[in-house]
């Protein structure tokens, strides 16, 4: 007998029938002899509906009120779903969050929980109930009792953290998808169903899977090691499992803002090599990682990125090890990337580093927290380390710094972050997994670069210290590796994406902080799509990023930017090639399957 918490989407609970359906769905996992919650969200589109009325009567409605409003179209329908159930003859009971003790932040409109008693829930159990739970809502410190809710498609989060409150043996989300797919089937209909994905995988996937499910619901199962699995409402197949690694014992109390960061890794034993004024065209990454890839070396790192008289910059670590064959490759390779366009800028440079360390913070929680690379970034400064290259994913910033200053950063990290585990050194995860698992296309996100930053510790904390003020989230960060000295000071261009909303304010902002600090141009590019491929078998093996470059060549494709994590590969390339670029990437994969994925209406 296992203790289950079942989760029903707005679509699965929009109709009486539907309700009916759900009811029987649950009665017969009771009857095999399983203990039941069930977490609801509103019926169908009814939280659009509530969000429109209100918006009718105020241009900008007082958020308290919004949770009060919005708060309801989970009591109908968490109703409604008991009755249907007491009619099939099945002992059941409705609780909202507040009667639960759903406890949470008091941010109205997008609360954090906080913790969630369990007392009311097993009493309910124990007495042979179905206990049918609110999403979406919770209530603030006891004392004040202020109804609050978790932020649009928040149910999912409820009922994972309920999962984890009462220690249930898994966590079932059914929604009107089958699962988990390898792409958007809107843009790619070969895109085919995963049997199970990795938490990481799936928050790296953050782009892709968010339609599916709410982030922070992974976080949670993540953090938590709740087994988890999504599933379609109208069928009875196994759906997507989505797993996480033994959970660490973490504490209940503050569930969801406890710990932002809760691994810090280091690796002293990489060496970098980079390529300065490579030609700004098609196909160049891939020769050069095609190359790499055929001497059989494993790169770590990636990054590229576009500068002044347009050319690149591309820069990747390897092991110290095999770094003679990777600047073998690139030495022979440098004098055929002559650009054309730009004759004068001569021949690619070929830069070697070997003592360089890589240093990095993991965790769930740093999506939609820009002010965690900001403390990262911060962090070393204070210590006065400075970063030699920065590349960041949803759940890792990783940095290179002079491998001398490795220990002293790292143990700066440590404590800001307050990690008393033992560090853990980068290393290849011990489950095989497919290289890639999916693949995602970002149309919504902006390019800024930064032209001639001072290359000193301070300045990375400095300028993502701003865009975390102004609560901008910076996705792809990228330093140059050409250096120009003006005036006895060296300095380098900066470049990352924020989202296409953020833009503007973000330009303004920078221009302005440009003014104050020396900072050269802040140059906005808006029409950009970023592709990203991930997959936790990529780790420690050569050839995937080649193979993703050759892609995007074989379709004359420019790549803009490239950043990478252990996990993820990202190229940035011009919007209107985005599609393009999604399926040519799914395919040379090997993703595509043989039948085309219907959506479902
Ligand atoms: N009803 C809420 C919404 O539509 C929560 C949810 O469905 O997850 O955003
Ligand atoms: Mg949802």
């Amino acid at each position: 007998m296992a203790l289950i918490v079942q989760k029903f989407g707005g679509t699965s609970v929009g109709s009486v029938e539907r309700i009916q359906a759900v009811a029987q769905r649950v009665y017969k996992t009771v009857k095999t002899g399983n203990s039941l919650v069930v977490v609801v969200s509103a019926m169908g589109k009814t939280t659009d509906g509530l969000v429109k009325l209100a918006t009718e009567i105020s241009k900008n409605p007082c958020r308290r009120e919004m949770d009060m409003l919005l708060s309801t179209g989970e009591q109908v329908s968490i109703a409604l779903v008991s009755m249907a159930l007491q009619e099939l003859g099945q002992p059941a009971i409705s609780l909202t969050g507040a009667q639960v003790g759903i406890v949470t932040e008091a941010e109205y409109t997008r609360a954090r929980i906080l913790h969630i008693e369990t007392e009311r829930i097993f009493k309910h159990l124990k007495e042979g109930k179905v206990v049918i739970v609110a999403g979406f809502q919770g209530i603030s410190r006891t004392e004040d009792l202020e109804i609050t809710t978790l932020g649009r498609g928040g149910s999912d989060t409820s009922a994972v953290a309920i999962a984890a409150a009462l220690r249930a043996d898994f966590c079932e989300i059914y929604t009107d998808v089958p699962g988990i797919l390898t792409t958007d089937p809107r843009l790619v209909p070969e895109a085919q169903l995963m049997s199970e994905i990795t938490c990481d995988e799936m928050l790296e996937l953050a782009s892709l899977g968010a339609k599916v499910l709410h982030p922070r619901a992974v976080e949670i199962a993540r953090n938590y090691g709740v087994p988890l699995v999504v599933r379609s409402s109208w069928t009875d197949d196994p759906g997507t499992w989505v797993t996480s690694p033994q959970a660490k014992g973490r504490s209940l109390v503050n569930l969801e803002i406890a710990r932002s960061v809760d691994d810090i890794a280091f690796d002293t034993e990489q060496a970098k090599v980079a390529l300065l004024r490579v030609p700004d065209k098609p196909g160049v990454a891939a020769r050069l990682f095609g190359e790499i890839a055929r001497q059989d070396v494993d790169v770590d790192l990636i990054i590229q990125s576009i500068h002044e008289g347009n050319t690149n910059d591309i820069a990747f670590t390897v092991m110290t090890p095999i770094l003679n064959k990777a600047e073998a490759v690139a030495a022979a390779i440098a004098p055929v990337l002559r650009s054309q366009k730009n004759p004068e800028a001569g021949e690619a440079e070929v830069m070697v580093q070997h003592n360089i360390a890589k240093v990095s913070i993991a965790g769930a929680g740093m999506i939609g927290r820009p002010g965690v690379a900001a403390k990262m970034f911060a962090t070393l400064a204070e210590a006065g380390v400075n970063i030699q290259m920065i590349s960041t994913s949803e759940i890792k910033v990783s940095c290179v710094i002079d491998d001398e200053e490795c220990d002293r950063a790292v143990a700066a990290l440590r404590q800001a972050f307050e990690i008393d585990t033992p560090q853990t050194r980068h290393g290849a995860s011990l489950h095989p997994h497919p290289l890639v698992r999916g693949v995602a296309l970002d149309m919504n996100q902006a390019r800024l670069a930064i032209r001639q930053v001072q290359d000193r510790p301070g300045t990375a904390a400095k300028l993502f210290g701003l865009l975390a003020d102004k609560n901008i989230s910076v996705d792809m960060i990228i330093q140059s590796q050409r250096c120009h000295v003006v005036g006895g000071v060296p300095k380098r261009d900066i470049a990352f994406t924020v989202a296409r909303m953020d833009a503007e304010a973000a330009q303004e902002m920078l221009q302005q902080a440009a003014v104050e600090y020396g900072w050269g141009e802040v140059v906005l590019d808006k029409a950009i799509a970023k592709v990203s491929i991930v997959g936790a078998g990529m780790i420690g093996q050569p050839g995937v990023a080649a193979k993703m470059f050759e892609a995007l060549a074989q379709h004359h494709i420019n790549i803009q930017m490239i950043t990478t994590s252990e996990i993820k590969i990202s190229c940035v390339v011009s919007q209107e090639e985005g599609v393009k670029a999604l399926q040519a990437i799914h395919t040379a994969f090997g993703l595509a399957g043989s039948e085309t994925f219907v959506i479902p209406a």
